[in-house]
């Protein structure tokens, strides 16, 4: 099977956008991910994927915390900037969560401690044991098939 196709039949599934961030000393660092699911409700528990080769290993390893900001349809030039796409002329906003950075206005937030990580491949999973949630009134950036969009309910039949 072809590195393409995976990638193609793995972009049929639409998905939500986050921005993971952590803290290390004084230094805040984040990342784009879609790799990001609940797991479990007793206990509280949630995981991302994490490329090996991506900053935000060391950082997470380091640090033992991380936060998962869900960005808002109007937050795509933030998406875009922290997955190393484009960046945002005038900066990002960090809020503090338990002393753990978040992004500024997202439409929900999620901070962890590490529960456990599993290397998966050229991936690390990272359990999160959920501390604190925060959200707000919205709507959710998406992606699909390797573009942003936003979310439209259907009508009932
Ligand atoms: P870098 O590439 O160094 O940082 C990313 C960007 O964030 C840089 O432009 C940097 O300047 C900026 N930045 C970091 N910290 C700060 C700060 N404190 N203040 C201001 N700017 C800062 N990769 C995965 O591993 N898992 C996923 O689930 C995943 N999902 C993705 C979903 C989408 C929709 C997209 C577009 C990309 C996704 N990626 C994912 C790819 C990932 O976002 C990029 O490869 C990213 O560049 C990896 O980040 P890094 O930790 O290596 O750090």
């Amino acid at each position: 099977m072809d590195d393409r196709a995976f990638r193609n039949t793995m972009g049929k599934f639409a998905t939500g956008v986050t921005v993971v961030t952590t803290k290390t000393e004084e230094n805040v660092h984040g990342m784009t991910a879609n790799a990001f699911m609940s797991v479990s409700m007793n206990p509280k528990l949630i995981t991302i994927s994490v490329d090996n080769r991506a900053t935000m290993l060391d950082k997470i390893h380091h640090s033992g915390r991380f936060a998962v900001s869900i960005l808002g349809e109007e937050q795509q030039d933030i998406s875009m900037h922290f997955a190393g796409q484009k960046e945002k002329d005038d900066g990002v906003e960090f809020d503090l969560i338990n002393d753990m950075p978040i992004v500024r206005d997202s439409l929900a937030t999620v901070v962890c401690d590490v529960y456990d990580s599993y290397v998966v491949g050229d991936h690390t999973l990272f359990i999160g044991k959920v501390l604190e949630i925060n959200l707000r009134d919205g709507r959710p950036l998406t992606f699909y098939q390797g573009q942003y969009g936003n979310y439209r309910a259907l009508e009932h039949a």
